[in-house]
């Protein structure tokens, strides 16, 4: 058995999680944290009260239960205090919050170091947005034209999406940096030809009614490959979820990526 904490337990994803781990037999639900707190973590999800309330206060939270795991999907402008309270306490983060820059994601791996506690940071916990990720770098090797465009719902906040920087850094470890289109194109409208990652471009879409997706479009002489993903409702992430809960303890140092979780 795994005892787990749940961070931003109100929110969409949060609440995901309540209920996942209280399904799951291999997970214990030991408290809950979010802004807003009071409410019972059964009946707040739909499952018979338990009398685990969501609190306020994470480090006195994480002193008093001792947690194995705390689940983190906040906000991208909290989740590092978070993780590092969670490192302090010696309580291993498993992080679905998306937006940490590559400065903060070395902190963490130093502060998991120097406190033994192993930390996990997944940008997509949806299986098949994995699989596109490593079948993206497969297609790279042979098709190095590559375009990225990632579709949310308009409550993101951040942009491009998590998982759109991790496919291009994916892709980037087989993949000469080049720049892509015309040498001489220009933009008529800023922004038009998207972000830029080593010369590969993403676009982000944000419309009302959708979740999470993701097209990977790979362009050769006389094709184009394209490789899509939808997540169709936050149950998507919800076992890739569960299984970094019970596997963080057995890591070491901070992993990123659920890839690192699974067998290719
Ligand atoms: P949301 O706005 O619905 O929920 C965020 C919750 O965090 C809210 O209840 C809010 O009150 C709470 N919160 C804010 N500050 C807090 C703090 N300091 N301490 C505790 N709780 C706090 O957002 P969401 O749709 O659930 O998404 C949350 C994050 O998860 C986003 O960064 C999103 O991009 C990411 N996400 C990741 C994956 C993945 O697979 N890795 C999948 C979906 C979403």
């Amino acid at each position: 058995m795994t005892t787990v904490f749940v961070n931003g337990a109100c929110g969409r994803m949060g609440q995901a999680v309540l209920k996942a781990v209280q399904e799951d037999k291999d997970l214990t639900l030991v408290g809950a944290c979010d802004i807003h707190g009071g409410a019972d973590t059964g009946s707040l999800v739909g499952l018979p009260a338990n009398g685990v309330l969501v609190e306020t206060d994470l480090a006195a939270a994480l002193a008093r239960l001792q947690p194995e795991v705390m689940i983190d999907f906040t906000r991208p402008d909290v989740v590092f205090d978070n993780v590092m309270t969670a490192l302090a306490h010696k309580v291993s983060p498993v992080v679905g919050t998306t937006g940490l820059s590559e400065e903060q994601k070395s902190e963490i791996r130093k502060a998991a170091e120097v406190n033994n506690t192993p930390a996990f940071i997944a940008p997509n916990f949806a299986i098949g947005a994995v699989l596109l990720m490593v079948l993206s770098k497969q297609a790279a090797k042979y098709m190095p034209d590559v375009e990225i465009i990632e579709l949310h719902h308009d409550n993101k906040l951040d942009a491009p999406s998590g998982t759109a920087i991790q496919t291009a850094a994916m892709i980037a470890e087989v993949r000469a940096e080049h720049k892509q289109g015309h040498p001489d194109e220009k933009e008529k409208l800023s922004g038009a030809r998207g972000a830029d990652y080593e010369g590969m471009h993403i676009h982000s879409v944000r419309l009302p009614g959708y979740v999470a997706h993701q097209e990977v479009i790979f362009g050769g002489l006389g094709q184009t490959l394209t490789i899509r993903h939808d997540s169709l409702n936050r149950e998507s992430f919800m076992p890739g979820v569960c299984l970094a809960a019970k596997k963080v303890r057995g890591l070491r140092g901070l992993t990123i990526g659920l890839d690192q979780l699974l067998e290719f």
